[in-house]
């Protein structure tokens, strides 16, 4: 999805195998059935697939495409794991997603910057970056114009009255 790429992040020892190394990231947000034709064909003959594919699914990417799945199939996916790793008694990684927003649903409304939300939650920044956008895109959390982060609509009209009172 161009113009809305999220930065892959630094390399590891996987990634220096990857068959995109040296193609552009843009290849891998194709905005078109063609493009992801492409992009899928490229990871279907990388040698580090399962290794991406993996990182992605418990990163959460949001976007693009990882081991050779767009964000549907691997949220598919990840439920799938998590599926079989609770019925073999695993613990299961929460969801950032649900992280955020029990975190705003507790407090109703986050006045800092990203950076402190992350070191709050115990998460990396780029991570609940990433997933606050993904909210917000999605209508499931506001943001207003001084960069607050509500649970949702209800609570941010109710706030916006009490500071503007
Ligand atoms: S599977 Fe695809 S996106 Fe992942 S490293 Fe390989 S070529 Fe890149």
């Amino acid at each position: 999805m161009a113009g809305s790429e999220t930065p892959r992040p630094e390399p590891t020892d996987w990634r220096l195998e990857a068959a995109c190394r040296t193609k552009s990231p843009e290849l891998f947000y194709p905005t078109n059935r063609r493009k992801t034709a492409a992009a899928r064909a490229i990871c279907a003959a990388c040698p580090v697939r399962q290794a991406c594919l993996d990182h992605a699914i418990a990163n959460r990417e949001p976007e693009g495409i990882w081991g050779g799945m767009d964000e549907v199939e691997r949220e598919r996916e990840h439920r799938r794991r998590r599926y079989w790793a609770r019925r073999a008694g695993q613990p299961v990684r929460p969801n950032p997603e649900k992280i955020i927003l029990d975190h705003l649903g507790t407090f109703g409304a986050w006045n800092g910057t990203i950076t402190a939300l992350a070191a709050e939650l115990g998460l990396a920044r780029d991570t609940v970056s990433k997933h606050v956008n993904r909210l917000h895109r999605d209508g499931r959390l506001y943001i207003d114009r001084h960069g607050i982060y509500l649970a949702d609509l209800h609570r941010a009209r109710a706030w916006a009255k009490e500071v503007s009172a």
